[in-house]
């Protein structure tokens, strides 16, 4: 038997950190939101007690370090599964990028487990399980949009986005999200209207949707790498609606309401970074069939 599941990649299209906590997380509110960029986990179900990775991608560990691994491994435990799984990742989600990849991948991997294994479990019990493996990986596996809170575990859903493209820039560099955070200094940054950016939102208004755009983190990594502050500018300059970076960067991520801008600011930003794509913002929710 085996499963495929599509694991989108997420933008943060507002981003705010609240306070440090005493367990050492950081309280946060964001949106966050599917784009149609996605890694392929195929599962295949072994009749041995073991999980194997595979995957062509020399950035993306192929044992327990995986994302994907952890999550089979905590699933097996939590319900005794002595049956075993090998996991093969097509990777199209930069790696380190802010865009949540591996959280993606290790929640396509509980999503397709549980088909897999029969297992019959909600997504709130996929999400709770997904929330010890990391902070993104509950959004992951529903997908769609959604305000998170708590260190990004807690997930109150909204209505999906007004249609609209989103050009996508990675720079070489890759930044950890631990270093972004341990560098962020919280009295001196600007917080993002995070409410605001609901109601925008839920009342499908695109205009208020770009202005209310913003990043606490921007703060700490355009100051380490200011390319990322660079690749802004340009994506600004061949015509974005607006531009932020997503997540503890680098990739910079712009809005583009119209189909008719998009080949200016995709092939403007070619010049300028290796790995550039253009795709839809989904905002659309998974499925567990
Ligand atoms: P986030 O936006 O959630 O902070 P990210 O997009 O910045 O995540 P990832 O692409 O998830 O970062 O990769 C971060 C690190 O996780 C990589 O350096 C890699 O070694 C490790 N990793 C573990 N599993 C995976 C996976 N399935 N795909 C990619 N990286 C993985």
């Amino acid at each position: 038997m085996r499963v495929l599941e599509k694991a989108p990649a997420k933008i943060n299209l507002s981003l705010d950190v609240l306070h440090k906590r005493k367990d050492g997380f950081h309280e946060v509110k964001m949106i966050m939101t599917t784009i149609d960029l996605a890694d392929r986990v195929e599962l295949i179900d072994l009749p041995i007690d073991e999980i194997r990775i595979v995957s062509h991608n020399r950035f993306v560990p192929d044992d327990q370090r995986n994302l994907a691994y952890q999550a089979a491994k905590l699933l097996k435990k939590r319900y005794g599964i002595k049956r075993g799984v090998s996991i093969s990742i097509t990777k199209t989600i930069p790696v380190a990028a802010g865009l949540a990849g591996g959280s993606s991948d290790a929640a396509a991997t509980l999503r397709g487990l549980n088909r897999l294994w029969n297992l019959g479990l909600s997504f709130e019990q996929l999400a709770e399980l997904g929330s010890e493996i990391g902070s993104d990986v509950a959004f992951c596996v529903y997908g769609g949009t959604a305000l998170a809170t708590g260190r990004g575990e807690l997930i109150e859903h909204i209505n999906p986005p007004p249609h609209c493209w989103v050009v996508l820039a990675k720079p070489t560099i890759g930044v950890s999200t631990a270093d972004v955070y341990r560098n962020l200094n919280l009295n001196a940054i600007n917080h993002p209207n995070v409410d605001g950016m609901v109601n925008a939102i839920q009342n499908g208004d695109y205009a208020q949707i770009c202005h209310y755009m913003g990043n606490v983190l921007e703060s700490v990594t355009l100051r380490m790498y200011p390319e990322v502050a660079n690749i802004k500018e340009q994506m600004k300059r061949f015509g974005a609606d607006a531009v932020l970076m997503s997540g503890s960067g680098p990739t910079v991520f712009g809005l583009v309401q119209y189909e008719s801008r998009l080949p200016r600011v995709y092939n403007g930003l070619r010049g300028f970074c290796d790995q550039v794509f253009a795709v839809r913002m989904l905002g659309e929710r998974n499925s567990l069939d």
